[in-house]
């Protein structure tokens, strides 16, 4: 496994991160021992980054699953968890039941999470606010390092790491919202500060779709999975790429990433970077981010049936209703209040592609 450093801390990361958002239920429900025989195997294959959240996915029990692995790991390990509260003293209270659901006396990497904004970011720092009641808990022991994870652009995030109050950064990166961040990549990098990226399939559709992605392999071998994480991992700037983990099969081929060759052609990353591949700038990466309407629009459902029009896919129209079980023509209920538009990570053009959508 490739290790790296993450910024000042003197701690050696995983460059493959085990993301604790996506266990799935085995039949009716979770499996307790299998999540954990998941980290196990994770840990025994060089994996060292461990993140979760409170309100994860998977019912909001991923830092109970963590907390179950966590009596046996067979390597250290680093664990990080989040707060998005604003408030010191929910931040605080939240910190402590994530403590108490992982049964661990510390976290190593606590995120101010979420940031969407420099405003956000700004509300994060006031007095009473969410940075000094992380700073508090770090004196106190608590939390080794105060990091933040956010989807502001690349010139935001460069204003947030130029000012130096915390020590690394998680954001969203794949190949295709890279130029997007890259700037403030750069930034983090350059201030020595810590960078993990999330998201690196772009919410699953990248393997969703390996004959539009194929541009990104190196040969017609290497699957767009392993491509998509290699283009991450390859980055100098880049300490930890998290991959979403839902079964043993995937914590094997997630991991064997890391502990295999980087071999990214350069014309590969250039060709991704500036967008040559033009369809890159365009797609909704399901984030969710705009969510929820207040007119209660579907508004990532419609969105990733978008995607499949510029994916050239001809059963576009019909997906909403089989696989979302919605109609197009609810995309009619949106009011063009713009909302959503302001939250886009993508930045994309929301309400006209509704209004598109909503007569198909
Ligand atoms: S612009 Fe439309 S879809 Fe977006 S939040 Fe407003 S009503 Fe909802
Ligand atoms: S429309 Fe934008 S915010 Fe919403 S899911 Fe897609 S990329 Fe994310």
């Amino acid at each position: 496994m490739l290790y790296k450093e993450y910024g000042k801390t003197g701690k050696k990361l995983s460059v493959i991160g085990f993301g604790g958002m996506r266990f799935a239920k085995r039949g009716d429900d979770y499996d307790l021992d299998y999540n954990a025989e998941m980290m196990h195997q994770a840990s025994r294959m060089g994996i060292n980054y461990f993140d979760t959240a409170p309100l994860y996915y998977c019912d909001a029990r991923s830092e109970e699953f963590f907390g179950q692995a966590f009596k046996n790991m067979p390597n250290e390990y680093y664990v990080s968890t989040k707060s998005n509260y604003k408030d010191g003293g929910e931040l605080r209270r939240q910190l402590e039941q994530s403590l108490r659901r992982m049964d661990i006396p510390k976290i190593n990497f606590f995120h101010i999470w979420c940031i969407m904004s420099l405003e956000d970011y700004r509300e994060r720092l006031a007095k009473g606010g969410a940075y000094e009641a992380a700073l508090k808990a770090k004196e106190e022991g608590l939390i080794d390092h105060i990091v933040a994870s956010t989807h502001c652009n690349g010139e935001e995030i460069e204003i947030i790491a130029n000012e130096g109050r915390i020590e690394g950064l998680t954001v969203g990166y794949n190949v295709l919202n890279a130029p997007y961040r890259q700037r403030g990549l750069d930034a983090a990098y350059k201030n020595n500060m810590g960078i993990v990226t999330m998201n690196p399939l772009s919410g699953g559709l990248i393997p969703k779709n390996p004959d539009k992605f194929r541009f990104i392999c190196k040969d017609d071998q290497e699957s767009v999975v392993d491509a998509a994480l290699k283009f991450n991992a390859v980055q100098k700037e880049i300490t930890v790429v998290l991959a979403g983990m839902d079964s043993l099969e995937s914590v094997v081929q997630n991991a064997a990433v890391g502990n295999g060759k980087l071999d990214v052609p350069e014309e590969t990353i250039t060709a991704i970077k500036t967008r040559e591949n033009k369809l890159l700038d365009q797609l909704c990466t399901g984030c969710q981010y705009c969510m929820p309407c207040p007119q209660g629009v579907e508004i990532s459902k419609h969105m990733d049936t978008y995607n499949l029009k510029l994916l050239e896919d001809p059963g576009h129209k019909g997906v909403i209703e089989w696989y979302w079980g919605l109609k197009n023509s609810h995309a009619a209920d949106c009011t063009a209040c713009g909302i959503c538009e302001t939250k886009c990570t993508q930045h994309l053009n929301i309400i006209e592609r509704l209004e598109e959508v909503s007569v198909w």
